[in-house]
Formats: structure tokens, C-alpha cells, sequence
């Protein structure tokens, strides 16, 4: 029996964790979902965008499956706090289009340092954000990304930075990153700037395998690839260190389509298969990913975001029925 933490969210977290649970509750595997809140709805009711009860409740827990919340300017982010509390210090995009081959990538994003370490600064009319690289955290996540290159039998690792702006913070990162290639020479290891990065995307993105980089432009980077699929409703994402892990849509809470039943529940849907990875129970992961890609490939059943007119439950229902 796998324990479970549930956080739907806010706004359209809500509409495609039930089809996800509905999902998963069909697989040979038992799970004890424990649902539990966070996000602005929670803060409405208790104060707090993140109680103390959902952070335990997800330490305690095999894995986290967790929807979008809305953040709230009065509070820091909930989910970027949970990342810090559970140590999940790597954060795994896969941007994979089942109609492109040539679009077949994994970014493999730091998840616990750079941007979102939450320091600001208040000097009237200037503000200052910390941006802390180490060289301890940047080691583990590219050894992380030649690890995961190795696993998938990907031939290539590039590392995203901007060391020609930021020598001393990018220049730790670089630095750590190369000396990770040296242990695997069997991975070409590469880098580009971030801005020529989001160019080649658009440009050439079957040059890419796994491309490792900082917790911003990582972020940045997987909406671009949100962009490349034609939905950020499409891609997963996985919250992971070697004890834990929390698995969301790459998407956030989508104020402007909440409530309307119209929101793409497939990247929830495989957020669930990376957790059933994590968790060791591949072949059912495997079942799960095969029917969405059928499901996408044949084009029949559609949300608004793929060009359709179809709902969440009704590509959650033709997902149950190919099961
Ligand atoms: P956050 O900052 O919390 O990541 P965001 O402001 O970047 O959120 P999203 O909530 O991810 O934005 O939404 C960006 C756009 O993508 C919106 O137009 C939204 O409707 C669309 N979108 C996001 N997720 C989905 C989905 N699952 N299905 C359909 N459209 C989606």
C-alpha cells in the first residue's frame, strides 16, 4: 500500500487531479490517497497558503501528487516552499510530442537554489533578489542529468547558462557541470547561453536529449517547451530527491479557463505516470503513457488548448476506456 499526499490547488488543479485519481485507482497497485490543501483557497480559510499539516502529511507519504495553486503576493509560494521542506532538489521536465519526432527532450532543472531562494530585498525604490549557486548544489543536479542520460540511453547532456553575464554564479555551474561529463565519457556534454538555448529550441530542438540547467531559466525554458507542444496542458513534471518526490503539471492554476471544464488533464495524467516511476511500478506507467499517446495521435478527443471541443472527463473517460 503506497500513502499518497493529494494537494488539488486552486482553480483548474482541482479539475484535473480527479480525473488523475480516477486514473490511477484503475491500476494494479493500491494507494492511500490523503487529500490535503494548499494553496490561496487555503489561505482564504486558515491564513496560510501551506499549514504545517500538508508539509508533514507529505513527508510522511511515499509521494506527493499535487495540482497548481495561485500564489498570493502575502505569502511565499507554496509549492517552492515544499520543494525546500521535502529537499527535492531535482526537477524533471520531459517535452516529449507524440505528433513530432523531433521533439523529444528532458530538462532537468535545479530545484532548491538560484532565483527562488526567496531573498529579496527592500531599499524604497530598489529591490535586490539573491541568486545563490553552489558549487554542492550544482554538482548534484548535472550529476543527476548524466545519471538520467546514462538510465535512458540518451547520448547527449547540455547545460544552459548565462556565465558570460554571471562568471562567478554561472561559472560555478559550468565549472561543476564539465567536471560531471569527465566521470561519463560515454555522454557528449555541451553548452549554450540561455538565450541562444531558447533560440536553438525553436530552431533545432531534435539536437537536444537532456539539457540541465538553474531553477529560473529552467522554469522559463519548460514553458518554452509548453509552447513547442502547443499546451502547457501537456507536460509533467517531477519534484524528486533520493527519499521523496511531489509530481505536478508543469502548468499553474489557469485563472482565465478555471471552472469552465475545459482544462487538459493529460499533463496531471502523466505527472501520475512519472509518480508510478518513481515508484517503481514501470509497466503500469508504461500502459498509462502508451493510451495517452494513442489518445493524441488519433485526435478524436480534444480539450480547446489541442484544437477539440472535448472536456476534461471526456479525455479522461476515452483514457479509462483504451485502458
Ligand atoms: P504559474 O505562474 O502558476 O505557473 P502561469 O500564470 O504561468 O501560472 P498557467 O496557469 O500555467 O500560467 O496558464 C498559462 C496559459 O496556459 C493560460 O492561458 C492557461 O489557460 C493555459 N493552460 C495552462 N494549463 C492548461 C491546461 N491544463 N489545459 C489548457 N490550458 C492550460
Amino acid at each position: 500500500m503506497y500513502k499518497i499526499t493529494t494537494i488539488p490547488g486552486d482553480g483548474i488543479g482541482q479539475e484535473v487531479m480527479n480525473p488523475t485519481l480516477e486514473i490511477l485507482e484503475t491500476i494494479n497497485a493500491q494507494f492511500d490517497f490523503i487529500p490535503q490543501e494548499a494553496g490561496a483557497e487555503c489561505y482564504k480559510k486558515y491564513g496560510t497558503n501551506l499549514p504545517e499539516k500538508t508539509i508533514q502529511s507529505c513527508k510522511e507519504s511515499d509521494s506527493t501528487l499535487f495540482g497548481a495553486v495561485t500564489s498570493i503576493p502575502e505569502q511565499k509560494s507554496a509549492i517552492v516552499t515544499l520543494r525546500k521542506e521535502l529537499d527535492l532538489y531535482i526537477n524533471q521536465r520531459p517535452i516529449k510530442s507524440y505528433t513530432n519526432p523531433d521533439i523529444d527532450f528532458t530538462i532537468i532543472r535545479e530545484n532548491s537554489e538560484g532565483l527562488y531562494s526567496h531573498i529579496e530585498e527592500d531599499y524604497g525604490d530598489e529591490a535586490i533578489a539573491i541568486r545563490k549557486i553552489t558549487y554542492k548544489g550544482s554538482e548534484r543536479i548535472c550529476k543527476y542529468a548524466f545519471e538520467y542520460a546514462t538510465k535512458t540511453k540518451q547520448e547527449k547532456v547540455t547545460a544552459a547558462h548565462k556565465a558570460n553575464v554571471l562568471p562567478l554564479t554561472d561559472g560555478v555551474f559550468k565549472r561543476s557541470f564539465y567536471k560531471e561529463a569527465e566521470k561519463y565519457p560515454h555522454i557528449k556534454a555541451n553548452d549554450f547561453y540561455i538565450d541562444a538555448m531558447a533560440m536553438y529550441l525553436i530552431t533545432n530542438p531534435a539536437q537536444f536529449d537532456v539539457i540541465v540547467t538553474t531553477n529560473l531559466f529552467g522554469d522559463i525554458l519548460s514553458d518554452q517547451g509548453g509552447g513547442l507542444l502547443g499546451s502547457l496542458g501537456l507536460i509533467p513534471s517531477a519534484n524528486i530527491s533520493k527519499d521523496n518526490g511531489l509530481f505536478e503539471p508543469v502548468h499553474g492554476s489557469a485563472p482565465d479557463i478555471a471552472g469552465q471544464n475545459k482544462a487538459n488533464p493529460i499533463a496531471m495524467i502523466l505527472s501520475g505516470c512519472l509518480m508510478l516511476e518513481f515508484l517503481g511500478i514501470q509497466k503500469e506507467a508504461e500502459k498509462i503513457q502508451q493510451t495517452i499517446e494513442t489518445v493524441i495521435k488519433e485526435g478524436k478527443i480534444k480539450t480547446p488548448d489541442m484544437g477539440g471541443n472535448n472536456n476534461t472527463q471526456e479525455i479522461c473517460d476515452e483514457i479509462l476506456r483504451k485502458l
